[in-house]
C-alpha cells in the first residue's frame, strides 16, 4: 500500500460513506487517514514540501484543519493560527459569514495577533464548493495577512471550489469526484 502514489493512497485511506450527511452525498471520512501513521506523515511531509520556504505561519480551519496545521507547523518550524467557528474566541475578532448548502456559518480569527504581511499557509482537510476556504482567505485579508497558498488533502471535482479560490495557489494532494 505504501507504494501507491499519494493521490491514490489518500482517498483509499479515507472511509467513504455513501449518503452521508444526506442522500446522494459520498462523504470522505478523514479520521481513518489521520489514524494511519504512514499516510498521515506522508501527506503532511508532502504538503509542507510544496510550500517550503513560502510561509511564516500555518492557519487551520476548525476542526480537522487544526490537526493538519499543527503537524505542518511542527515540520516547518512555524507557529499555528486557528480559524475558529464563531463564538469561541475570547478577544476582539474578525468575522466572516459564508453560505453552506443549507443556511450559513461564520468563522473568526483574533484581531492583531499576527503582524501584517505575515505569509500564511491555509489548510483544511477537504475542498468542496470552496465556501469555507474562501471565507478563511477573506479573514486573512481583513487582518492584512498574505495568503501564501491553500493546502488540502482532498479536492472534490466539479463543485467549483478551485474557481471560487481563483487567485490563490491551491495544492490538493488528491482529486476525487
Ligand atoms: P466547502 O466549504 O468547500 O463546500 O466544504 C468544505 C468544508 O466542509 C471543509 O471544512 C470540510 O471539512 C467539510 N466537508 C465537506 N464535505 C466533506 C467530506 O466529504 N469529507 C470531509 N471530511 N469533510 C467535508
Amino acid at each position: 500500500d505504501s507504494f501507491l502514489p499519494l493521490e491514490e493512497q489518500i482517498p483509499s485511506a479515507c472511509a467513504q460513506i455513501q449518503d452521508y450527511p444526506k442522500e446522494g452525498i459520498l462523504f470522505y471520512d478523514v479520521t481513518t487517514l489521520f489514524a494511519n501513521p504512514e499516510v498521515f506523515r506522508r501527506a503532511m511531509d508532502e504538503l509542507a514540501a510544496r510550500f517550503e520556504g513560502q510561509f511564516d505561519i500555518v492557519a487551520g480551519v476548525e476542526a480537522r484543519g487544526f490537526l493538519m496545521a499543527s503537524a505542518l507547523a511542527y515540520i516547518a518550524g512555524t507557529g499555528v493560527m486557528t480559524v475558529r467557528k464563531a463564538g469561541k474566541l475570547p478577544r476582539d475578532t474578525y468575522m466572516k459569514e459564508y453560505e453552506l448548502e443549507y443556511g450559513s456559518a461564520a468563522i473568526e480569527i483574533h484581531k492583531e495577533d499576527i503582524p501584517a504581511g505575515t505569509r500564511v499557509m491555509l489548510v483544511d482537510d477537504l475542498l468542496a464548493t470552496g465556501g469555507t476556504l474562501e471565507a478563511a482567505t477573506h479573514l486573512m485579508k481583513m487582518a492584512d495577512l498574505e495568503v501564501a497558498g491553500i493546502g488540502v488533502l482532498l479536492e472534490l471535482e466539479g463543485l467549483g471550489g478551485r474557481e471560487l479560490l481563483a487567485g490563490n495557489r491551491v495544492e490538493a494532494l488528491a482529486l476525487v469526484s
